[in-house]
Parts: structure tokens; C-alpha cells; sequence
């Protein structure tokens, strides 16, 4: 009784630790095992097989509830990492330390499964653990389907499909908020952003890609609590900004990271040294990108959303005497330091960042007799676009990117003739002089 009691009073103001479903049987429900990826069926199978609960969950039964295609599917179960791995042999890795679970390859396709969750608390073992500041940093205590079900982030998340008879267990009405096109924290939303500040992006990621509303109570939170987002690894940080800015909505998850005040936390030199217009431009242009099924490079948007923070140093470093191309390269290493802090960039992708800087200049003043050998550098075609953006965006680039246009266009003895044009301008073989963007724009 007292020991009830005392759980009670520690637990006052927590999410419930298990909630129970609403079973949707599968004549009352859209969702049929042909539009669930056939290796996703043959891992839930095994495991059915095998004696365990299996179930398809998250965005793979949330998508198809909707009318969109998901762009992976998930499988809960009770089978634990280690029994998932006796099942399927070779074909599975465990891995996470954070987030312990198992991977099942079939062929070039991979599948996560997760074995059911429970919350813990300060008094967990090492299987779980909390930090003082309510911040988990293990997850691995197992638990049971309803248990698992309460740790979800979003009621629309929280729909699992058993492959035991194709029913939908539905434990924090999702369905429901599905129908309304809201985003509901299941349980107190700020305590569940204390627990994983991560959830103040995934909010915002799925109100972006799914448009739904955040749900008042859900939304209300963010802005107060966006600093948490600091503590978060950078690498960790890294992987969240990937997937909101190279989904193709970034048009929607921009505008809605700076208003909720998450832009800063994640960008904060950038969000100094704001260039709003190429941001957009650069949003849409990758979308467009994405819906073209064509391929963008992580490096790209890290170029728009630091450029000003680059010219910035760069402004600084000249007045302070450094020489143009130095200047360049100090002010790109200085600026991709300082994001690395917050999200940890991959050496490869700031080198692609770096490249698209110092080609600008080398774009907008191009010595004649280079014109052919930057237009052969590999990072040419990303620095061409880039100079593009800043254009459509008012920045004083001298029209070189219609110049690059039109040169690409031409046949050689226009080129030729381009080039020439280039010359006259400057004097003869020597570098033209044009007026450079002195200044950060900062529409
Ligand atoms: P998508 O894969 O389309 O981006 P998703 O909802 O499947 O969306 P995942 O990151 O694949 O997102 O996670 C799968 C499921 O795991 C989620 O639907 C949610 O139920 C749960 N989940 C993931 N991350 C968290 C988190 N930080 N806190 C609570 N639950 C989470
Ligand atoms: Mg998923």
C-alpha cells in the first residue's frame, strides 16, 4: 500500500508507463500486406514463426494510413536483440549502445527491428538510465507491447499492425489524430522533450512532411525548451538535420524551425548572419531536386545556410590585412569549426562546403585563360548552382552566373568570344576587376 503509494507520488507529472490498445480488426482498416516491402513481411513472419510478437510500427503503418508511400518500415517485437540474432544468423547486426537493436539485411535492404521498450527511471539498472536533467541516455530496458507503446513519441506513431491476424492495435488514438492531421505528444510533452529533446525536431519534421498541426499543448513547449537541443551529441544532431533538410519538404521545416526557435539552437552563427532569401531559394531548389529524383549533396545546404557566416570571416580576415585566397580558407575553416560544435559535419562534406566557397570568387572573377579548367573542376557544377541561388537571391555577383549559363550554352567560337569579352573588361590576360559582395546580405 505504501509502496503503491510512493510510486505514485515519484511517478506524479510522468507519462503513463503502459497504455492499453484500441484493436482495429482488419476488415476496419485500409492497410493490406501487399503494400508492406516483402523482406518487412518475411522478418515479421520469422519472428511469428519463431514464437514472437511481431509487429509492423511507426512511420510504415502511419504513411500507409495516410496515402503516402513510407520510406521505411519498422518491426517491434518481444524477441530480444540477441534472440533476433539467433533467428536470422548472419543476415543480422546488433548494434547501438544508446539505442540497442537489430538490423536484418536481405540483399541491399535493411530492416530495423526493436524490441519493446519500457520506461525506466534514476533507479533503473545499467540497461537504463536518466541524467539529473531528466535526459535519457540508455535506453535498453525491455519491456512489454503496452509499456512500449507509452515511450513512443506521437500518437500517430503509435499505431502497431500485427502479423498474428493483420489487426491494428492503436494505443494513444493516432487513428484519430491521423483523420485531424495533428502531431499530440502522447504524455506531458515537455517532460517527454527533457526526456529526448530530439522530439522538439521530429515534431517539426513531421508537421512539415505529413502537413499536420502541432497540437497546442505539443507545440507549446518548443521554443522554451530549444536550448536542450544543445546537449544532444553532434553527431546525433547531424543525422536529425540531414533527415529535415534533405527529405524534400525543407520548405516547410525552415520557416518552422525558426519559428519555433529551433533554428538557432541548431545554426547559431548561421542564424547571426542570416541570408533568409538564398535559405528559401536553396530549400526549394533541393526539393524540386528531391521530387526530380535527382541527387543533392549534403554540402550544399550547409554552404547557403553558413555563407554568411563565411563572409563574415572572410570580411574580417581582409580588413585585417590576409590575402584574398587565404582569407578564404581560414574564413571557411573558421565558419565549418564553429557548425561542427553543434552538428558534427563529416570531414568529406565540409571539404565539398569549402570547395563551393572558394570557387565563388573564382566564379565571379574568373581569369580568362582558367575559364575551361574551372569549368572541368569537380566541384564546378555545385559552385555554378550556388552562384545561381545568389543571384535569383539580389546578390552582386556581376550576372557571372548567367555569364556560366550562357558559356556552357555556347558553341566554341562563342566561347571563345565570351572568354575575349572577359579579357577586355579586366586588360589584357589579366584578372577583371569587379565589385565583390563586400557585405553579408542579409534580406
Ligand atoms: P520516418 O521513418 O518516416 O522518418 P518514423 O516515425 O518511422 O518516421 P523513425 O525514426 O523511423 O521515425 O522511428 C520509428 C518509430 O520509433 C517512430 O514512429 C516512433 O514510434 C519511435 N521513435 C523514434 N524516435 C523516437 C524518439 N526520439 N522518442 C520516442 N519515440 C521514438
Ligand atoms: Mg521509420
Amino acid at each position: 500500500m505504501l509502496k503503491t503509494w510512493v510510486n505514485r507520488w515519484r511517478n506524479r507529472g510522468k507519462p503513463p508507463t503502459r497504455l492499453d490498445p484500441v484493436i482495429i480488426p482488419r476488415d476496419q482498416h485500409p492497410i493490406s500486406r501487399r503494400q508492406i516491402s516483402s523482406v518487412a513481411v518475411k522478418t515479421l513472419y520469422r519472428l511469428h514463426d519463431a514464437g514472437y510478437q511481431a509487429f509492423l510500427i511507426g512511420g510504415g503503418v502511419r504513411d500507409l494510413l495516410i496515402g503516402i508511400m513510407p520510406k521505411d518500415f519498422d518491426i517491434a517485437t518481444d524477441a530480444t536483440p540477441e534472440e533476433v540474432k539467433a533467428l536470422f544468423g548472419n543476415q543480422c547486426q546488433v548494434i547501438g549502445r544508446r539505442f540497442r537493436l537489430a538490423h536484418v539485411r536481405w540483399g541491399r535492404e535493411i530492416i530495423e527491428v526493436a524490441t519493446f521498450r519500457a520506461n525506466h527511471d534514476e533507479a533503473a539498472s545499467h540497461q537504463g538510465g536518466i541524467n539529473d536533467d531528466g535526459l535519457i541516455i540508455r535506453d535498453n530496458v525491455w519491456g512489454c507491447i503496452e509499456e512500449d507503446a507509452a515511450r513512443r513519441d506521437f500518437t500517430i506513431n503509435a499505431i502497431y499492425y500485427n502479423i498474428a491476424d493483420f489487426s491494428l492495435w492503436d494505443f494513444a488514438n493516432g487513428s484519430a489524430d491521423i483523420e485531424n492531421r495533428i502531431i499530440r505528444m502522447i504524455g506531458d510533452p515537455e517532460l517527454r522533450y527533457r526526456e529526448d529533446p530530439v522530439r522538439m525536431l521530429r515534431a517539426i519534421r513531421f508537421a512539415a512532411k505529413l502537413d499536420f498541426d502541432i497540437e497546442p499543448r505539443t507545440a507549446h513547449p518548443i521554443p522554451l525548451l530549444a536550448e536542450l537541443l544543445s546537449d544532444i551529441s553532434p553527431h546525433r544532431m547531424y543525422d536529425e538535420c540531414q533527415k529535415l533538410l534533405s527529405a524534400g519538404y525543407a520548405t516547410y521545416v525552415l520557416p518552422l524551425l525558426q519559428d519555433y526557435g529551433l533554428f538557432e539552437t541548431l545554426f547559431p552563427q548561421a542564424a547571426k548572419f542570416p541570408c533568409q532569401q538564398l535559405w528559401m531559394l536553396t530549400a526549394r531548389n533541393t526539393d524540386q531536386r528531391i521530387a526530380d529524383d535527382k541527387n543533392i549533396h549534403p554540402a550544399f545546404f550547409l554552404s547557403a545556410l553558413l555563407w554568411g557566416d563565411v563572409q563574415n570571416h572572410f570580411n574580417t580576415l581582409i580588413a585585417s590585412g590576409m590575402p584574398r585566397v587565404p582569407a578564404w580558407q581560414k574564413a571557411s575553416q573558421l565558419a565549418l569549426t564553429r557548425q561542427h560544435a553543434r552538428t558534427a559535419i563529416p570531414r568529406h562534406i565540409g571539404q565539398v562546403a569549402r570547395e563551393i566557397w572558394e570557387l565563388q570568387e573564382r566564379l565571379q572573377t574568373p581569369r580568362p585563360r582558367q575559364v575551361e579548367l574551372l569549368a572541368q573542376n569537380p566541384r564546378f557544377r555545385a559552385a555554378y548552382d550556388f552562384l545561381l541561388l545568389r543571384e535569383q537571391a539580389g546578390e552582386a555577383t556581376n550576372d557571372m552566373g548567367a555569364w556560366w549559363t550562357r558559356w556552357q550554352g555556347a558553341d566554341p567560337g562563342l566561347q571563345a568570344e565570351m572568354v575575349r569579352g572577359l579579357t577586355d573588361v579586366g586588360g589584357k590576360g589579366k584578372r577583371p576587376r569587379r565589385k565583390r559582395t563586400a557585405k553579408v546580405s542579409s534580406q
